[in-house]
């Protein structure tokens, strides 16, 4: 054991004294051809990967002497440091990051070498067998901690659809690339190729990211400048990104337009004095100040699409699709999620021909035009959500029954959601039903084994006022008619002189009636539908006054 610490402190001092040699001065490196300046560059990373793993190997020793289960008489504590980590930050002055790289990755090497534990004899088996391809590479000198650190986050571990010789095959592709990826490329690669083997994973993926968003405001400092931090998952970072290039790509040299207004505003965005993060400042500001001059009662977001999602239309129909954001294509998108986009947007067909050469484009599917949506405010009043305050212009129209398993369409199919009681119904497996006594929500088995409905009344005082109205006429037409019938009666009474001629005449009399309530039904109907229309006008002062 002996013998084996002094060489090694003979070679580090050695090194040292070797490396003291090497040249420092600056205008030797000036003085480099480019060939040679790439060279350099690339041998010397190399040498600092050497000095690295020596660097790791300490880092892991460190750590398993100071192994939680040892307490107090583990190595960090007895010098005085509260963790492994500790002491490495206090005795070589690195990042706390930096630090838990070199252990991280230290541990892998000594894993990957299968040593036996010097105590028990016994050889562990590696924690994380599907890294022993990037061990190898790290050990070899190709790879650093750092890179070890990507791919192992991305590609997580195994579960019950990803097995470790999946995992390996990743494992060994990606080390295979790494040599022409940044950092983050490799551990973009990293996520995406975990998702191709793990699709049932991309639903809880999406909810994990979903948890993590959030904005969070940092108070104003001494001068008074205060800051805004927003984290955000694929689907909020999608519109926020293409609102972003919007206001700022031709300050940063965006595309010419073919549309002249389009260009003269584009123009004028490239000649403008301000920075791009000024100007992305000042756009969103106003963006938020218009969207919040808004009138509730008025259903937002009628424009054009503005992300676009795509997935195979056979996969999506029987409930396998795996969505794509255009732009941010390597983050899936979930069938729950996807389902619910059609349900409140708008969709668009692009057809293929069987080489796969896209032919057409079929027609835009626009779902629920804005007189639609019009009548739904009026009528639901805003999300309609039990306990929900949400009004219409928060809102979404749901397709009660969902649009691609045939739901209409329709008014009578809608129904508005909050945005976000439209994703818990969708990914969460709510359902809605509507009967004579209005619409009724059911859990799904996890939150009532029972299902027991929920009633989902209406948010809308105008529509109530309406269906007061209606109930009046109804009562006042239900007289009318008991009158007529009377009439009707007495006349029948006189045609009875003649025994055929009565009872032809009370045929017609009887059909004649019932037609008569027949029209007055849909007269009603009728007066409904229009008057439902007509007292929007009257709505924001009766909803917010
Ligand atoms: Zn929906
Ligand atoms: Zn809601």
């Amino acid at each position: 054991m002996e013998s084996v610490g002094i060489g090694l402190l003979e070679e580090t001092a050695a090194g040292i004294t070797h490396a003291s040699g090497m040249s420092t001065d600056v205008s030797r490196f000036r003085a480099l051809s480019d060939v040679d300046l790439q060279t350099l560059l690339a041998r010397h990373a190399e040498l600092g990967r050497i000095h690295q793993i020596r660097g790791n190997l300490l880092a892991a020793e460190v750590a398993r002497r100071s192994a939680p289960e040892l307490g107090s008489a583990g190595l960090a504590q007895k010098l005085g440091h509260r963790t492994p980590l500790d002491m490495l930050k206090k005795t070589t002055g690195v990042s706390g990051f930096t630090a838990k790289t070199a252990i991280d990755t230290g541990q892998t090497l000594t894993e990957a070498a299968g040593i036996p534990d010097p105590i028990t004899g016994v050889v562990e088996p590696p924690r994380e067998p599907w890294l022993h391809p990037v061990a190898v590479a790290i050990a070899a000198g190709r790879l650093s901690g750092e890179q070890l650190g990507v791919i192992r986050k991305g590609l997580r571990g195994p579960s019950a659809q990803v097995t470790i010789d999946m995992l390996l095959a990743c494992a060994e592709q990606l080390v295979a690339e790494a040599a022409d990826l940044t950092i983050d490329q490799l551990g973009r690669r990293a996520i995406s190729l975990r998702n191709e083997i793990d699709t049932a994973g991309i639903a809880e993926r999406e909810a994990r990211m979903r948890s993590m968003r959030g904005l969070r405001w940092i108070p104003a400092d001494a001068e008074g400048m205060a800051t805004l931090i927003w984290k955000m998952d694929p689907e909020t970072a999608a519109p926020m990104k293409e609102l972003y290039d919007r206001l700022t790509s031709p300050k940063r040299g965006g595309p010419r337009f073919v549309d002249a207004d389009r260009q003269a505003q584009a123009d004028a965005i490239a000649d403008d004095d301000r920075t791009p993060e000024q100007l992305a400042s000042d756009g969103f500001l106003h963006l938020l100040e218009a969207g919040a001059d808004a009138d509730d009662q008025h259903l937002l977001g009628s424009g054009g699409p503005i992300v676009k999602y795509t997935v195979v239309k056979d996969e999506f129909d029987n409930g396998t699709g795996i969505g794509r954001i255009e732009g941010a294509e390597a983050t899936p998108v979930s069938q729950e999620t996807l389902e619910r986009l059609v349900c409140g947007g708008a969709t668009e067909e692009i057809i293929f021909d069987k080489d796969l050469n896209p032919i057409d484009v079929g027609k835009l599917m626009r779902l629920y035009s804005k007189k639609q949506k019009t009548a739904l405010a009026a009528r639901d009043g805003g999300c309609m959500w039990p306990g929900c305050d949400r009004p219409p212009s928060w809102t979404e129209a749901h397709h009660i029954d969902h649009h691609h398993k045939g739901g209409k369409t329709t008014i009578e199919n809608g129904i508005l959601l909050c945005r976000f009681h439209h994703l818990l119904l969708h990914n969460n497996l709510w359902s809605i039903t509507r009967d004579l006594f209005g619409w009724w929500l059911i859990p799904p088995v996890d939150v009532d084994p029972n299902q027991v409905p929920r009633p989902m009344p209406t948010k809308s005082l105008a529509w109530k006022d309406l269906e007061r109205h209606r109930d009046q006429l109804q009562e006042n037409s239900a007289h009318d008619a008991e009158a007529e019938r009377a009439e009707g009666a007495t006349r029948t009474e006189e045609a009875r002189l003649t025994e055929q001629a009565a009872r032809t005449e009370k045929t017609r009399r009887t059909d004649q009636a019932a037609q008569t309530e027949d029209a007055r039904q849909e007269e009603l109907a009728e007066l409904a539908m229009i008057a439902i229309l007509a007292s929007l006008e009257r709505m924001p002062a009766q909803l917010t006054g």
